[in-house]
């Protein structure tokens, strides 16, 4: 049951965080949202929530560089929800490059965002947790956590840092009521991957539409997005009663890739 339960959910002002809060939140769940977007969007996107769910809903404007941020973010969810029963590691970015050519500020920055700033939500959030002896953290992985892709060094590095760092949460946490799990997608149409179809088709001087085809084909035998709602419907699953037993889980989303 997580109607009344309270949750942050990071990176949820786009993709598949924000896809993520609102299945939360339309099961009852309180939310404190994070992410870029500018002012006017964030407090509509505040308010929505309210309206359309009845629920509590705030924003942290936390910076997943920033310790301290993140640190401070927690706290605000404590203080404004009354509790962080729910931690959904989401916020992620990615930038594709040889490993020669690698900028050393994009390898710290994805290091930071898509790992580091995991292991700090959590460290925050779990005191509190086993306090009240309940707890349910989500890390949103990837495929590039189990596998590899060219030109993506810092990205797989850090997804399959974060899948270490989930079986690690799970196994320290078991005997309580606190469970840690990640789930890998693979392709999922967002704006993090709308990029990367954009840069393919400039790079191979064909149409967003082929440079899709193509995109889809190489690695997703389904040949299809993964919705964003089916990754939200999986957590809600993983953060209710039936979710108990699953903890320490590296669960793939991935229309077939890694079974390939
Ligand atoms: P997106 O670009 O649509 O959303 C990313 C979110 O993270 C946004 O809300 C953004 O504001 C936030 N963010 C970025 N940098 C931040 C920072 N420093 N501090 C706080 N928030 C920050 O991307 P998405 O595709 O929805 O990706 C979400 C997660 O899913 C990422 O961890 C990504 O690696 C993972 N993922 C995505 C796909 C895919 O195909 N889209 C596949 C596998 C895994």
């Amino acid at each position: 049951m997580i109607r009344g339960k309270n949750a942050i959910v990071t990176g949820s002002t786009s993709g598949i965080g924000l896809a993520i809060a609102h299945c939360l939140a339309a099961e009852g769940c309180n939310i404190l949202l994070n992410g870029f977007a500018d002012k006017a969007a964030i407090g509509a996107l505040v308010n929505e929530f309210q309206q359309k769910y009845k629920v509590r809903a705030d924003y942290s404007p936390a910076d997943m560089t920033k310790p301290a941020e993140i640190a401070e973010m927690v706290a605000m969810g404590e203080r404004v929800l009354g509790s962080v029963d729910i931690l959904v590691n989401n916020a992620g970015i990615q930038f594709t490059s040889p490993l020669d050519e690698f900028p050393n500020d994009k390898w710290d920055a994805i290091i930071a965002i898509n790992l580091s700033a995991c292991f700090h939500s959590t460290k925050a959030v779990l005191s509190g947790m086993k306090k009240r002896g309940f707890g349910r953290i989500v890390n949103i992985a990837s495929v590039h956590g189990l596998v590899g892709s060219a030109n993506k060094g810092a990205y797989v590095a850090a997804k399959h840092g974060l899948v270490g760092l989930t079986k690690v949460t799970a196994l320290e946490n078991a005997t309580a009521d606190i469970t840690c799990n990640a789930i890998c997608p693979g392709w999922v149409h967002t704006p993090l991957v709308q990029k990367q179809i954009d840069d393919k088709a400039a790079a191979e001087n064909i149409s967003p539409e082929e440079a899709t085809n193509r995109l889809l084909g190489e690695k997703q035998p389904n040949r299809k997005f993964i919705h964003a709602e089916q990754i939200g419907a999986l957590i809600v699953f993983l953060c209710g009663d039936n979710g108990s037993a699953m903890t320490g889980e590296i669960m793939t989303v991935d229309g077939g890739w890694t079974a390939q």
